[in-house]
């Protein structure tokens, strides 16, 4: 369960929100110029980042407004939320080793421990629980209400 910060409502459950994608993917500018491949690319090929990555998020059930985040893929750890059109905050180092982590031994062992350290910090057995239970509240509100 993530605790998302909205920018204009301030902290609020993960399932007030909807992911939205990569952040920073510009609309071309001469679409027409684009050939098959290139709008292609444009349409579906995103990132697959292993560490901080910039994504949108809308926040549904609040202020409907949509905003950016940082968010580390690895860890869950949401380290910027900055507005549309902003751009991408900067961040510490860790970003450079992410790209080459695939085929670092090192990196892969930090993966494994990350694993664990994700159901870790759920801070206690409760909230596992409580995870679970509103995972189903989740995914009940989308095919029932709406
Ligand atoms: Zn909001």
């Amino acid at each position: 369960m993530l605790l998302i910060s909205c920018p204009n409502c301030g902290s609020r459950d993960e399932t007030e929100f909807h992911y939205g994608g990569q952040a920073h993917v510009p609309y071309p500018e001469n679409p027409n110029e684009l050939n098959d491949r290139e709008w292609a690319e444009f349409l579906f090929y995103r990132d697959n980042t292993k560490g901080t990555f910039a994504e949108r998020w809308l926040h549904s059930t609040g202020c409907r407004q949509w905003f950016n985040m940082l968010r580390d893929t690895v860890t869950y750890d949401i380290q910027a939320v900055y507005p549309m059109g902003t751009p991408r905050p900067a961040t510490a180092a860790p970003n450079a080793a992410e790209s080459g982590t695939a085929s670092l031994a090192a990196d892969s062992t930090t993966t494994g421990t990350a694993g664990p350290s994700i159901a870790a910090p759920s801070t206690s057995a409760t909230s596992i629980t409580a995870t679970s239970t509103t995972q189903s509240g989740t995914t009940a509100p989308e095919g029932a209400t709406k």
